[in-house]
């Protein structure tokens, strides 16, 4: 057993017993990690905001290799983000995030590029426009899912490496364009417009805060459609983002209509 400590942002917190709290955070150096927070309800001032979900702490536990949970022996908070979020649609967004980390990633295998994406796609949530939101949002699933080996072929077919088809035809279950020929038994595949194909090559490469500047948020629907397809051909545990269900309850202001996730 050893003693360490590293950055993490909390992605959800549950009760354990009446004084306690088993919070799961995905770290910069370990990866994904459940700790006990003991007495953390009894408490509450003992780790403070730390255990809000979108924190971001530096945290110190015990590391026991192998055990499914760790011991929380302190967390400073370095940034309550979720309690500087004023709007529900920010927050939902934000916390449409977390979820999706909480699907896909999985183990304790280390990744900092990952744990940066998060941190960058969270803050932004927090300050770009609102209109860019979907497209960060986006953004994030994109290149979430290129990290944890899923990046989606564009250069050439998917399936066969040969040129890829004029018609810019997209397969969720191949995870890219196919070829003309090979289209031709996938009956599942996508044709693209040539915008939303610049906006998946862009969405992938650029950093996520820069997201809504190069997709505007009619494209980003059509975007939105095959990436949600994707994702679930390749992450059994994604179902589509809960927290942005939401955000079709809310009323309607000036703002708001353009930004509303589709059923
Ligand atoms: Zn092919």
């Amino acid at each position: 057993m050893a003693i360490v400590t590293t950055e993490g942002i909390c992605l959800k917190t549950h009760a354990l017993g009446d004084t306690s709290r088993i919070a799961t955070f995905y770290t910069r150096d370990f990866g994904l990690q459940k700790f006990v927070a003991k007495g953390a309800r009894r408490t509450p001032s003992r780790f403070g905001f730390a255990l809000e979900p979108l924190s971001r702490s530096r945290v110190v536990f015990y590391l026991k290799p192998d055990r499914d949970l760790q011991l929380l022996s302190r967390a400073d908070v370095l940034d309550p983000l979720g309690s500087r979020l004023a709007s529900l649609q920010r927050l939902a967004y934000a916390q449409a995030a977390l979820e999706l980390m909480d699907r896909v990633v999985w183990g304790e295998e280390p990744h900092a590029e990952l744990f940066d994406l998060l941190r960058a796609t969270i803050e932004a949530d927090a300050v770009a426009p609102i209109a860019a939101l979907p497209a960060l949002t986006i953004a994030f699933e994109l290149q979430l899912a290129s990290i944890m080996g899923y990046r989606p072929r564009l250069d050439a077919c998917a399936n066969c490496s040969a040129a890829v088809s004029a018609r810019r035809l997209f397969s969720p279950a191949r995870g890219g364009l196919l070829c003309d020929r090979c289209a031709a038994q996938e009956p599942g595949s996508i044709a693209l417009s040539a915008d939303a194909l610049a906006g998946i090559a862009l969405l992938l490469s650029r950093p996520v805060a820069e997201a809504g500047e190069y997709v505007e948020v009619r494209r980003a629907w059509e975007i939105l459609r095959v990436v949600e397809q994707f994702l679930r051909h390749h992450f059994q545990r994604f179902q589509g983002l809960r927290s942005l269900e939401v955000l079709r309850a809310l009323p309607d202001e000036p703002e708001s209509q353009e930004t509303k996730w589709p059923a």
